[in-house]
């Protein structure tokens, strides 16, 4: 018994370091997963790109091939074209958004930093997907403000992914709930932090979980509350809350 508890425990010790990928308390579930559905069915171009990112030091930001292939069914399901990326890194999450839409489809793509996102440009390119791409170099707050201010971008968005700086999230929301169009969805993403929601105050936490930990509570207590929305909270990765824009 004592022999078995051990095991566990170091498994649960072993599963927080790849939180990141699975919040799934089994190893080896997790493995079943991506080596039954997901490896065998991921196009070459974002297993190619998955294999470049590992490579790179922050590759802890990557979106995993498993939601990568939900985000895909998920925009296909919706018939998602017009769409939007906040946080780009190398371009995982966003070659699973421009193989999922229409050849006439488009991704207004942002991000502070442009040399990752040309990491993955090339195997984009490749694909025969950048021509969907419009890619932003910059904060993603004041493009938002320019399209509301602009006018003509109320409600045309069909699916927007956020995945940058989960400080900013409820402030991504307040614009988002606008450029979204109603029956459109936003998926915010690290909805579950790494587990660290449900962790007491005082546990042991990497310097940025514990950062951004209290961003993501009031993230999620205010989308819960949210009556311009249905929401649906998915232990994907490390959790993603689709919201569907109601009113
Ligand atoms: N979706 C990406 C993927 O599939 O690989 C992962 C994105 S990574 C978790 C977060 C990204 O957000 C980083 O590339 C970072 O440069 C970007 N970022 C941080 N602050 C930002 C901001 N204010 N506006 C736009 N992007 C930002
Ligand atoms: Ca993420």
């Amino acid at each position: 018994m004592a022999a078995t508890g051990e095991t566990e425990q170091k498994q649960n010790l072993r599963h927080q370091e790849v939180g990141h990928k699975s919040l799934l308390q089994s190893d080896a579930l997790y493995q079943y997963i991506l080596e039954t559905s997901v490896y065998p069915r991921e196009p070459e171009s974002m297993k190619e790109l998955r294999e470049v990112t590992a490579k790179h030091p922050w590759n802890l930001m990557t979106t995993s091939a498993d939601e990568g292939q939900f985000l895909n069914m998920l925009l296909k399901l919706i018939n998602a074209k017009n769409t939007m990326e906040i946080g780009v890194y190398t371009g995982y999450s966003l070659l699973a958004t421009a193989l999922a839409i229409p050849d006439d489809g488009k991704i207004l793509a942002m991000d502070i930093n442009r040399e990752n996102y040309e990491i993955g440009l090339p195997i984009i390119e490749k694909a025969g997907v950048a021509h969907k791409i419009d890619f932003r170099e910059g904060p993603a707050l004041p493009v938002l403000d320019q399209m509301i201010e602009d006018g003509k971008y109320h409600g045309t968005f069909d699916f927007v992914f956020v995945d940058a700086d989960k400080d900013n999230y409820i402030n991504y929301h307040k614009r988002l709930i606008d450029l979204v169009k109603i029956g459109g969805l936003i998926g915010y993403d690290n909805t579950l932090w790494n587990g660290s929601v449900v962790a007491p105050p005082d546990a042991p936490m990497r310097k940025y979980v514990r950062y951004y930990r209290d961003f993501v509570l009031e993230l999620n207590k205010a989308l819960a509350a949210d009556p311009r929305i249905e929401i649906c909270m998915l232990p994907v990765g490390d959790g993603i809350t689709l919201c569907r824009r109601v009113s």
